[in-house]
């Protein structure tokens, strides 16, 4: 990585705690990504941004900010990133994936929290991750109990806007979290000094849906017979589009489709014939989470789709671009935001759908079902997920899991001898 101490030091970060990460993560991307044989030359540019990942781009926000653009860190997909780049903004994700992160945030919150939210909390607080550094404004949401009382801790350290989601999917509640998309407009124009009108947010809508389609284009290689790119990198690809500028990032994820399409024309596959196709759900694998599609990929599986929100809950469904008036277009906001089927809410069933509609579409052999430690909502869920994948007649197996390095050997064990019971 090139030298940017001068950076992280302005932005007030630990260099020495930071220095730590930045020996252990090359060699993880290294082990994990590196070693695969056959990738597409394209994810070059993926593994770029990753070697470069606390560089390149915090280097390009505190530039736009030095042109007065405000940066908004996001932490969970429900927050419509159309109004923030729609004022002429910047949305970044700021999901912690790494144990690294942990300790700091169980200095404030119950070890019994999950590892997403320790790690967010700790990468703020222990001031080792230059995106929660750079970010001018978090905007948190009410998905669930651990995330609503950790805005409150991080909300004494830097401005918090909180989104109150529903948790059913009533008509009233539609309305509801138009209303809450119009009061994150008032407070995104308040903070920035910008206008969200009808123009501007009709290119921000078609800017984010340019990045959904780019990344529904990638997945639909993952239905081919022959597996055109690993699950890993997809699931790499996914990671980054969180934290990337969605232009570019759209773009150069068409045009690795460009050289996928040519991949299947010439038959090439990245796993062996008969490798078992693995669909994951459940809890979102956040950056530089890649356990268990590593597992998965080194013992005789492939990861053809995540039913999570660093997979098919992120670009399914795009927002209406149709519309022309500012209400209509929130409205289109609403109604495509509240068709996430995140575990938060009460009936799911359609995940349920989703699940068994994925399975079908990406020809799945076998679903493992994933839960993050300590996540109530999805570990309660998962009864209903499991029963009906029974009753549809697939495979399915159950994991519990979190950051640490520590069940490594147990869940390739239990994953292994899955994948094996699949072929008889
Ligand atoms: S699992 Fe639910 S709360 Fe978590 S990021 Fe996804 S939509 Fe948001
Ligand atoms: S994984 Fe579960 S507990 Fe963790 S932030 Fe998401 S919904 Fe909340």
């Amino acid at each position: 990585m090139a030298d940017y101490r001068e950076m992280w030091k302005s932005l007030g970060m630990d260099l020495e705690t930071h220095d730590v990460l930045c020996d252990v993560l090359p060699v993880a991307f290294t082990d994990v990504y590196l070693s695969q044989e056959n990738r597409p030359e394209n994810m070059g540019y993926y593994d770029f941004v990753v070697s470069e990942i606390h560089g390149v781009r915090p280097a390009e926000l505190i530039e736009a900010q030095k042109n007065g653009k405000k940066v908004f860190g996001t932490f969970c997909i429900f927050v419509p990133d159309e109004i923030i780049f729609g004022a002429d903004a910047i949305a970044t994700g700021l999901c912690g994936g790494s144990q690294f992160w942990v300790p700091g945030g169980e200095k404030v919150l119950p070890t019994n929290t999950c590892p997403l939210i320790k790690a967010s909390v700790g990468a703020r607080l222990d001031r080792t991750c230059p995106f929660f550094r750079i970010a001018d404004m978090y905007i948190g949401e009410t998905t669930c109990d651990g995330k609503k009382k950790a805005w409150e801790i991080l909300g004494e350290d830097v401005p918090m806007h909180v989104m109150d989601l529903p948790q059913m999917k009533r008509r009233k509640d539609y309305k509801a979290w138009a209303e809450e998309i119009m009061t994150l407009k008032a407070t995104v124009e308040e903070f920035t000094g910008n206008k969200v009108d009808s123009e501007s947010l009709k290119s921000s809508i078609k800017l984010i849906n340019d990045k959904r389609r780019a990344l529904a284009r990638l997945s639909e290689f993952r239905k081919n017979k022959n597996i055109p790119i690993s699950g890993k990198d997809c699931l790499l690809i996914s990671q980054i589009a969180f934290y990337d500028d969605p232009t570019r990032f759209a773009q150069m994820t068409n045009a690795l489709c460009d050289e996928l399409d040519q991949r299947v024309k010439d038959n090439v596959s990245v796993f062996p014939a008969g490798t078992k196709r693995i669909l994951i759900a459940g809890t979102p694998l956040a950056i530089p989470n890649w356990k268990l599609h590593n597992i998965v990929e080194t013992s005789g599986g492939a990861v053809v789709c995540e039913e999570m929100c660093t997979g098919t809950r992120y670009f399914e469904n795009l927002v209406d671009e149709s519309k022309e008036t500012l209400e209509e277009q929130v409205d289109a906001l609403a109604e495509r935001y509240m068709g996430i089927n995140c575990a938060c809410f009460t009936p799911n069933n359609a995940r349920i759908d989703d699940i068994i509609r994925l399975c079908k579409e990406y020809d799945v052999d076998g679903v493992i079902d994933v839960n993050l430690k300590f996540c109530n909502l999805y570990d309660t869920e998962g009864f209903i997920v499991e029963r009906a994948l029974k009753d549809a007649g697939i495979p399915v197996l159950g994991i519990e899991t979190d950051y640490t390095d520590s069940d490594v050997q147990q869940l390739r064990t239990r994953i292994g001898a899955f994948i094996e019971m699949l072929g008889e």
